[in-house]
């Protein structure tokens, strides 16, 4: 069964020159044979540009350690070489697997590392094989779309951070009052906006590394799975593009709430962020094309055009990238 404490999503691959069956199914950890039949396919002819429903990956439940064998085994081996590790799909849980399952808790703290595999790993494994799946391949691009689905890669930072000249609502140094340049630059003028028409707003939280969204997952799942699943996965959050800024005022309590949509101050950002490039990224009533609950302090740049034309619209990124 699919891993219940992250979201599925459909994980369609779109053939390249030079793909196979052989070589598509072995990139996903999954066989000819189910990829045949998950696209009823009658040959193994496949065309470049042709979308493919890839079957999802399964990891087993259960504990395995050094010494376990059978199936359940292979079927975990079968995702490890997913992840471009080499070894060997026997069902024999040896000490390769076993190393191999410890580097990969090694980078999941808190997840003890000690190569046996739980269901703490198999959660943490689990949003590996989300994000993997739609690593997005533009994540410079000022139109692109990060969300539960697509990711970007856990080496990305974006190369001109700078701290807007805007107020915030806490004093001193962090890196989470970067932005990208261009859409910092655009903060600035928003605010500068904001400050002529008298009305008073607060930066909250830019960029955030993919380490630390990995940290705030990993503790999210500590406290609660079920919560988990309310916070972006690492490499899942839009605020790593360094294009999106978290917003409030002193008339919501300094408090990222449902309310700051009731302040002026909110409805006056609803008004104004996409004549400067901004758009609300998650609004009311979109909750199952974002997969976010409404977040009326969260804005994300685009550029003006774009901003402007999703606004009128009443469109989500996700609706205007027809994804
Ligand atoms: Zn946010």
């Amino acid at each position: 069964m699919p891993n219940s404490l992250t979201p599925q999503v459909p994980r369609v691959y779109k053939v390249q020159p030079g793909d196979s069956l052989y070589k598509i199914a072995k990139k996903f950890g999954t066989t000819v044979k189910s990829l045949k039949t998950a696209n009823k396919l009658t040959s193994d002819i496949i065309n470049i540009g042709q979308i493919l429903k890839i079957p999802s990956l399964t990891l087993p439940e259960g504990i395995y350690r050094i010494g376990s064998t059978g199936p359940q085994v292979k079927a975990l081996q079968s995702v490890l070489v997913s992840f471009g590790f080499s070894i060997k799909v026997d069902g024999i849980y040896g000490s390769k697997t076993a190393s191999v399952i410890l580097q990969l808790q090694q980078k999941s703290p808190p997840i003890k590392a000690d190569g046996i595999y739980g269901p703490k790993t198999k959660a943490s494994l689990q949003t590996l094989i989300d994000i993997n799946f739609h690593l997005v391949s533009n994540p410079t691009d000022l139109l692109v779309l990060v969300n539960r689905a697509n990711g970007l890669p856990a080496e990305y930072i974006p190369s001109k951070l700078v701290i807007p000249n805007i107020p915030f609502s806490f004093e001193g140094y962090d890196p989470k009052k970067q932005m990208r340049l261009e859409a910092a630059q655009a903060l600035e003028q928003l605010f500068a906006k904001a400050k002529q028409d008298n009305i008073s707003i607060l930066g909250v939280s830019g960029y955030r590394s993919y380490q630390r969204q990995a940290q705030i997952y990993a503790t999210n799942m500590e406290i609660s799975p079920t919560k988990a699943q309310f916070s972006a996965p690492p490499g899942g959050s839009e605020h790593q593009t360094g294009l999106s800024m978290d917003v409030t005022s002193a008339s919501n309590n300094y408090q990222l709430s449902q309310s700051f949509a009731l302040t002026p101050e909110g409805q006056w950002l609803t008004q104004n962020a996409p004549a400067f490039g901004f758009i609300i990224r998650y609004p009311q009533g979109k909750e199952n094309i974002t997969g976010y609950q409404a977040e009326p302090w969260h804005i994300r740049y685009l550029g003006t055009q774009v901003a402007q034309l999703i606004t009128q619209q009443g469109l989500t990124l996700e609706e205007y990238l027809g994804k």
